[in-house]
């Protein structure tokens, strides 16, 4: 049934351990999911306007080059040339137009250009001896629609965008790379366009920096990375909250006050457990004891009652050998009698302390006259079990205050426990002697000594050491539990002093009595 109850409290203690792991592991998960929407929700804005921007730029690229192949007319270049300086008023995007044949050579009066003369010249020389053998010609059929081509020549990034406009010529507008980073970019990413909440970049793939400054102590997770899919396909904008390393910050410190607030309520949970799992065992085994001492009690009250009435039935049948073993009998049913007196003196006395009810009558009076009073109570048992009794008293010891039933109480146990467990000593020392402001009162037996683990454990109550418990001596494990109880009540204290095989010396000391100090009454 015990085993059961506790089988049942430990699946119960299980349980609680798992929930307290499902507990910690939710509630991280949680902190982190919410923290995860907090970023997300932040970074989705910063994507949104990233988003935005990049329309804007292709739709800026796309309209200039719309509206400059509105205007070419294969058929009348001179026309062109004439509206030239207007068109690149009107369109500052458009660096250059380079109208192409099918073989990539460009027609008579095909080419145009911002540039100043000698850069014309050489850029032209640059398209025809290399930028057109990597321009996929070919490939556009179509007319009027735009395919625009990103590559490097001498370092510098070009953007070129081409149409066919008939099936004999291509259009191919230089889109002004200068220009697009020193204003367009400019102005689109000023910070006062939105106070400085924003910073930005532009990328090249490899991540070299095109335009914009370095962010520095932003994490990833805070930064929207978006391509031009349209026009300026090698580059990227890269975009994030100015404030992102704050934020970064403020989460690591939420999570860290996340882990600590999981831990501590962890920790307390199994703290808590072990407390109640120690507090278990602890009743246990307090219960175990009880349980032992009920049976020792019974057995303690049965063995002296069965003798009297043997005895005492003998005596009334007069079925005697004669008249000493009359007087045998008679001496038996004394010595039983005691001994169940005793026993109950003990039991109701302990049973008091337990419920706190116990009151000493203390008396200033002298030890010496209680110890001798006691001694003699017991002289008789010890010239029966053959053991010596020395008494040592010192003269003009000064007195205690003391309970003369609970002190008789206490000697009788210290020396009843000689008589039970070092009989085999043949002697006994009870000694009262004076040291500094105590009174010593020693019980020293020449038995079996108690073992040094043992030697704190048997003033408990109820504890019964390991050698007696399969021996038939008898006992019910509360008899030092009362002397240290005694002893203590009286101001004093108990110690054993014991070595394995060379007996055990108890040691009770009492505060000497002193008058208390009347003030004298002030005049
Ligand atoms: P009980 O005698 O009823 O068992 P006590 O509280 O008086 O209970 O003693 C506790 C234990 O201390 C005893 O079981 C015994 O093992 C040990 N003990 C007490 N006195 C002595 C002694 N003089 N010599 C050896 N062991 C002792």
């Amino acid at each position: 049934m015990a085993q059961g109850k506790l089988s049942g409290t430990y699946a119960v203690i299980g349980a609680v351990v798992v929930a307290a792991g499902a507990f910690a592991y939710t509630s991280y998960d949680y902190a982190n999911q919410v923290a995860r929407r907090g970023d997300s929700s932040l970074v989705e804005t910063t994507r949104d306007i990233a988003q935005e921007k990049v329309s804007r730029i292709e739709n800026l690229i796309l309209d200039s080059e719309q509206a400059v192949l509105a205007v070419v007319d294969p058929s009348n270049l001179k026309d062109l040339y004439r509206r030239w300086s207007d068109i690149s008023r009107a369109s500052p995007l458009i660096e250059s137009i380079i109208i192409v044949d099918n073989r990539g050579q460009i027609i008579p009066d095909g080419y145009l250009s911002k540039k100043p003369k000698a850069e014309g010249d050489a850029f032209r020389a640059l398209f025809e001896q290399q930028i057109v053998r990597d321009l996929p010609l070919g490939t556009f059929q179509k007319l009027k629609e735009i395919h625009h081509f990103n590559h490097e020549y001498r370092g510098r990034p070009s953007l070129l965008a081409l149409t066919r406009v008939d099936p004999k010529l291509i259009v191919i507008l230089e889109i002004d790379l200068v220009y697009l980073l020193q204003q367009i970019f400019i102005d689109e990413f000023q910070a006062a366009h939105d106070g400085g909440r924003r910073v930005y970049q532009i990328v090249e793939g490899d991540g070299s920096l095109v335009f914009g400054k370095p962010f520095t102590g932003i994490s990833n997770k805070y930064m929207v990375s978006l391509p031009f899919p349209q026009t300026l396909t090698s580059w990227r904008l890269q975009m994030a909250r100015a404030d992102a390393p704050r934020l970064a910050a403020e989460e690591r410190a939420r999570r860290f006050w996340n882990w600590i607030f999981i831990g501590v309520s962890v920790v307390t949970l199994f703290a808590g457990l072990a407390i109640l799992l120690f507090a278990m065992r602890t009743e246990k085994r307090a219960n175990e004891l009880k349980s032992d001492f009920i049976a020792n009690v019974s057995h303690e009250l049965k063995t002296p009652l069965s003798l009297i009435r043997m005895f005492g039935e003998l005596l009334a049948s007069g079925r005697t050998k004669g008249a000493e073993s009359s007087r045998e009998y008679a001496e038996i049913i004394t010595r039983e009698s005691e001994r169940l007196s005793h026993l109950i003196d003990n039991v109701l006395d302990f049973a008091k302390i337990e419920r706190g009810k116990v009151a000493y009558d203390f008396k200033v009076g002298d030890l010496a006259e209680v110890l001798s009073r006691g001694l003699d109570v017991y002289r008789y048992r010890l010239d029966r079990e053959g053991m010596k009794l020395d008494v040592d008293i010192e003269p003009d010891l000064p007195s205690v205050r003391l309970d003369e039933n609970a002190m008789t109480l206490l000697l009788l146990n210290l020396v009843d426990n000689a008589v039970k467990y070092a009989s085999d000593g043949k002697r006994l020392h009870v000694s009262l002697a004076r040291r500094g402001n105590d009174v010593l009162l020693r019980v020293a037996d020449a038995g079996p000594g108690i073992p040094a683990d043992e030697r704190d454990r048997i003033f408990e109550r109820f504890y019964r050491s390991r050698g007696v418990r399969g021996r038939p001596v008898r006992g019910s494990g509360i008899g030092l539990a009362l002397v240290k109880h005694i002893a203590e009540a009286h101001g004093g204290t108990v110690e054993v002093d014991s070595t394995e095989g060379g007996g055990s010396t108890f040691t009770v000391s009492l505060p000497v009595w002193s008058e208390p100090e009347v003030k004298e009454p002030s005049a």
